[in-house]
């Protein structure tokens, strides 16, 4: 496609579900034509004008129904990261809005993958915290789309490590948000570079067993709506789903690569207008073939978790073969397919000249925080509260994210400060932190840190941490580690105490203090109890080196009838 084409394509792709106005038709044209002028004479890997790229993610953005803003942002989202466009510039030319998705998209760029298990989890989460607004998420994962379908031009570590985020990091965030088909897609774009060999192995060894059973798949059709027809049903479509490469390598794990026993290798999908329908459907499939026990599912009265709503049943098909239907209406289909994109696009249809009104920017964070769209997402599909809680909704409201220079992810309490942070980091670095810089700009130790900051901690050698950062400071740990500091800070010792045990002899509290004065020892106290034929002296000295009263340790065990000693040094 050239560019024109791909421009054109964008606005046909939004004009199939939105009216477009003259002022959002000049936007988007306005900022095409400013993504071409920043990107000029940039080449993807691929060789492709890097144009190619930003209006590859704009026009994903439109197939997903999303709106204006999310479309030009889409177009411009790598023009300040990738051509050092000013923020400046773009809040003047395209507003706040549109400068708030576009700094959050890159936000979400800096953040990386470590490849350690602990880290996927809060790198998820920390996604959606900083985030603040869903359109935000879903450029970035139209963004990865692109980036993953031209993979192929990258170097090989480099087309691993971002395989293996995306499998890792993207897929199961796209299936939390609900949008199934584009974390399918994901997962399969990654993995033939994750898993070469197998891939080799599906395609050869499946193909045919596909093919045929896509035959087969095409005779059932052919039945079930004539059936379906002399009931006077007339469903919406009905078609044939293949079971994607990924998740078919998944079960063929579980089926000892045994793919006669996979049933939905290629299943059946049939979308009719009610949920009334869908039972019908449900029972007219039953009455022609016999089920498979255990295997219908009425994900309607009991949605996934991620909203998914449909029924699934597994059928003993024409000449008796295993074969699975799926059944649901076309909003079902909808959700199913594009998740909280689709919802994103009902809930501003809904409020849309509200929304025209209030446009959405930087002020109202609030009003479009990813909890809220959430919750009143989660409000539309009774029954996936257990959708909320595993995006463990809690770690917004009292957790954050931050970042260390290299990129980590460091999980703290909500208006943790940078000593905070700095102890997280290590007893050391928190102990001799002198300043901290956050989005490298010097800030107070006492700065509330919000999630995405990236924070440095400048440290110095020998220094001690301050009683004052006690009154900031939010983690119960480094309250902890400046209490001990402090403590040692006071308990520099003083002085050093002896108890010896010896001869009770004439001369020895003499010996002893003649030795400490050869020595140049000053002597603060002694004291001697006697005990029959021995004696305990107890001596405290102005020794505050544990080395100098180990030598003294030595001399005192040389002085005759001196028969034990211990010795600590005091404050
Ligand atoms: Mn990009």
């Amino acid at each position: 496609m050239n560019e024109s084409a791909f421009l054109n394509a964008i606005i046909q792709e939004y004009k199939k579900y939105h009216t477009l106005n003259a002022q959002d038709d000049r936007l988007i044209r306005e900022a095409f034509a400013f993504a071409q002028k920043s990107h000029h004479n940039q080449k993807r890997a691929s060789g492709d004008p890097y144009m190619t790229h930003v209006a590859s993610t704009a026009l994903q953005l439109a197939r997903w129904k999303l709106d204006i803003p999310s479309i030009v942002s889409g177009l411009l989202h790598d023009v300040i990261e990738d051509c050092g466009i000013s923020p400046q510039i773009i809040q003047r030319d395209f507003g706040a809005e549109i400068l708030f998705l576009i700094e959050g998209v890159t936000k979400l760029g800096t953040l990386q993958y470590q490849g350690t298990q602990r880290t996927i989890e809060s790198l998820r989460k920390m996604m959606l915290a900083i985030t603040h607004d869903l359109r935000v998420l879903f450029i970035k994962l139209a963004d990865r789309l692109h980036n993953m379908k031209t993979l192929g031009h990258l170097p090989q570590a480099k087309q691993h490590r971002i395989a293996l985020e995306t499998t890792e990091i993207y897929a199961p965030l796209a299936s939390r948000l609900g949008m199934q088909s584009l974390a399918g897609e994901l997962e399969d774009l990654a993995f033939p570079y994750l898993h070469p060999t197998q891939y080799q192995w599906i395609r050869k060894n499946i193909t045919s067993s596909y093919e045929e059973r896509l035959r087969y798949v095409q005779r059932v059709q052919h039945e079930i709506e004539s059936q379906l027809h002399a009931a006077r049903i007339y469903p919406i479509q009905v078609d044939s789903r293949a079971k994607r490469i990924s998740s078919l390598y998944k079960k063929l794990l579980r089926n000892d690569m045994d793919i006669d026993r996979i049933y939905d290798l290629v299943a059946l999908r049939i979308m009719v207008r009610t949920v009334e329908e869908c039972y019908l459907v449900l029972g007219i499939i039953h009455h022609i073939w016999k089920p498979l026990p255990g295997r219908i599912k009425d994900y309607i009265a009991l949605p996934k978790m991620n909203g998914y709503q449909s029924l699934h049943t597994t059928v003993f098909c024409i000449d008796n073969r295993p074969t699975e239907f799926q059944i649901r209406t076309q909003d079902m289909h909808e959700q199913a397919e594009n998740g909280a994109a689709a919802h994103w696009f009902y809930e501003t249809q809904k409020q849309s000249r509200l929304y025209q009104q209030h446009k959405v920017g930087v002020a109202d964070q609030k009003e479009t925080s990813i909890v809220k769209q959430l919750q009143e997402w989660q409000k539309q599909f009774p029954g996936s509260q257990e959708f909320v809680d595993a995006l463990k909704l809690d770690v917004f409201s009292d957790r954050i994210f931050v970042l260390t220079p290299k990129g980590e992810v460091i999980d703290l309490p909500a208006e943790s400060t940078p000593v905070d942070f700095a102890y997280r980091i290590h007893t050391q670095v928190g102990d001799s932190c002198v300043g901290a810089k956050v989005n490298a700009k010097i800030v107070h130790l006492d700065y509330s840190l919000q999630s995405g900051d990236i924070v440095e901690i400048l440290t110095q050698k020998n220094k001690k941490p301050s009683e004052s950062w006690m009154h900031f400071v939010k983690t119960r740990y480094a309250m902890k580690k400046i209490k001990n500091a402090m403590r040692k800070k006071m308990a520099i010792p003083q002085k050093t105490e002896y108890r010896i045990i010896c001869q009770n002899r004439i001369g020895m509290a003499k010996d002893i203090l003649a030795m400490l004065s050869r020595n140049h020892i000053s002597v603060i106290n002694i004291s001697m109890t006697e005990n029959g034929h021995f004696a305990t002296i107890r001596l405290v000295v102005a020794i505050t080196t544990r080395e100098r009263a180990e030598q003294v340790f030595l001399k005192l065990r040389k002085i005759e009838g001196v028969k034990e000693i211990s010795f600590k040094l005091i404050g």
